[in-house]
């Protein structure tokens, strides 16, 4: 008998409705023999219903409080789910994520993981219930306070279950097929991609791509468990992520060249404007920065204007920290020697991915060309070995990502990506 953990986010559990067509899924993976163990989010909105609620009360709503808060909004669909199973005929117990096992620090809003210790999970399987457990939360070590691991952070929740309790899978259920070469919700011909290795899925995750969390594909990496991503409202496989590809009947799939186009607009971009083009600049500029616990992405320095020896050094950063590293800034002004900021929240970026371009002469060629002829101008570029990033202005970013997804053969000839529920909100 096999254990698998399946998650379901929040759109696929938004209503009553959705929790009792969820319950009939789970039910069927237990009757086809397997022990099952579920993580769910909150229904629907409702971490943003809270936060907002929060928010009301209080101007910045933090710490303990507020992630006591927030997992109320697990706690409702865990204790649902298992009343709909029993329904059904079946055995359900749901546990909160620290009645789980799941041991965090003590970093509220976002907590990492640091061990998980499942014995009441098993001890529940092992008499024949389905175990229902609150994603997105445990209980941090020192303190024995309730923490929240980040939004979307149920994923990581269901990997971390996997790897402590052996599973041999890791499914996750959200409102599309799998993960797809570009945003469905953008472009309706993206094609869901059968396989995608650990290494390109990170990339896409730290790109933008909202389908799978940067953490949880980490942790999946580290722990090497296979996540299928799948939808619950269809019963199509979806996209299997993990170290080797998969066989689909005979035949084996193979590492595609470029895994995809991902795209972000969370960011903004901030040029310190006049700096002393000569040593240890950077790093008084950069040691603000990481002083204040921000974090960048990209960084470009120009070259210097040889008449005043002046430089400028833009980064980006996600538009949330924008105000924190401006004031750090502001404040080590005299101390690291810079003219002005100036601050820029219109940007977007855009990310191609995939293993083949470190084999493949010419994707970065290609890439810009597609972006010329889209009529969409570059500020910045950055690359690793497996991915090309560029800064556009915000307003071009739809049409850049539709415009190298079909340059480089992605688009779908049959069907159009089909987008289940949620509000992308
Ligand atoms: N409910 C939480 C959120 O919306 C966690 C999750 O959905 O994974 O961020
Ligand atoms: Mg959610």
């Amino acid at each position: 008998m096999g254990l698998v953990v399946q998650k379901y986010g929040g759109s696929s559990v938004a209503d009553a409705e959705g929790i009792k067509r969820v319950a009939k899924r789970i039910v069927e993976a237990k009757k086809n023999g397997n022990q099952v163990v579920v993580v769910v989010s909150a229904m629907g909105d409702t971490t943003d219903e809270l936060i907002d609620l929060a928010e009301q009360v209080s101007p910045m709503p933090a710490g303990r409080e507020f992630d006591m808060l927030l997992t109320a909004g697990e706690r409702i669909s865990m204790a649902l789910l298992a009343m709909a199973i029993k329904n059904l005929g079946h055995e359900a117990q749901s546990f909160t994520g620290s009645q789980a096992g799941v041991i965090t620090d003590s970093v509220h809003n976002k907590a990492r993981i640091i061990d998980v210790t499942p014995g009441r999970i098993r001890e529940s399987l092992d008499k024949g219930n389905i175990a229902i457990v609150a994603g997105f939360q445990g209980v941090s070590a020192d303190k024995k306070d309730i923490t929240t691991l980040g939004r979307g952070g149920s994923d990581t929740t269901a990997v971390a279950l996997a790897a402590a309790l052996d599973a041999e899978v890791c499914e996750i259920y959200t409102d599309v097929d799998g993960v797809f070469t570009a945003d469905p919700r953008v472009v309706k011909k993206a094609k869901k991609i059968d396989w995608i290795s650990f290494e390109d899925m990170l990339e896409l995750a730290s790109s933008g791509s909202k389908v799978l969390l940067h953490r949880c594909v980490e942790y999946a990496r580290r722990y090497n468990i296979p996540i299928h991503v799948r939808s619950s409202f269809s019963g199509l496989q979806g996209t299997w992520v993990s170290s080797e590809p998969i066989e689909q009947g005979d035949k084996q799939v193979e590492q595609a060249i470029i895994s995809g186009v991902a795209h972000d607009t969370s960011e903004a971009k901030i040029t310190v404007v006049g700096v002393p083009d000569k040593p240890g600049e950077a790093a008084s500029i950069f040691r603000t920065i990481a002083d204040a616990e921000v974090n960048i992405d990209m960084v470009v320095q120009n070259v210097s204007a040889a008449a005043t020896g002046l430089t400028d050094i833009s980064f980006t950063l996600p538009k949330s920290e924008g105000r924190k590293a401006i004031d750090a800034l502001e404040k080590n002004r005299a101390g690291i020697g810079f003219d002005s900021l100036r601050y820029d929240d219109q940007i977007g970026k855009i990310s191609l991915v995939g293993a083949g371009m470190k084999t493949n002469p010419g994707v970065t060629a290609d890439f810009f060309t597609a972006l010329s002829d889209a009529g969409v101008n570059i500020e910045l570029i950055s690359t690793s070995e497996i991915r090309i990033s560029v800064v556009t202005r915000a307003d071009d970013v739809v049409e850049a990502v539709r415009a190298v997804h079909t340059a480089f053969g992605l688009d779908s000839e049959s069907d159009e990506a089909v987008v289940y529920g949620g509000t992308g909100r």
